[in-house]
């Protein structure tokens, strides 16, 4: 059986499913705005997930990617969670005072 590849997703599949794959894939795809991967809608939560996990993240600066690194900020990763787990440093909490008035 001859295989296609999608145009879209780039899932490989025989050709006799690429019209139907490739319509619906159309239909529930959305491309990322940050790094134009295209992904399923309903995987878009996942999707930012993993850039939003700060193992990834810390994998990407000991790898010494600075593409993947500024990709996860772009994805909107939490800055202060950066180094967290690498470097605990005690944040001075702001002591708001009670005051009324
Ligand atoms: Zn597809
Ligand atoms: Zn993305």
């Amino acid at each position: 059986m001859q295989k296609i590849t999608c145009p879209n997703c780039q899932v490989e599949m025989d050709v006799s499913e690429a019209a139907s794959h490739t319509v619906q894939c159309y239909r529930n795809s959305t491309k990322c705005r940050i790094c134009n991967k295209v992904i399923q809608k309903d995987k878009k939560k996942e999707h930012l997930a993993r850039w939003r996990n700060n193992e990834n993240l810390i994998q990407a600066v000991l790898d010494d990617h600075e593409e993947q690194v500024s990709l996860h900020f772009d994805h909107g990763m939490d800055c202060n969670m950066q180094f967290k787990s690498e470097n605990p440093q005690p944040r001075n909490k702001l002591q708001v005072p009670d005051v009324k008035n």
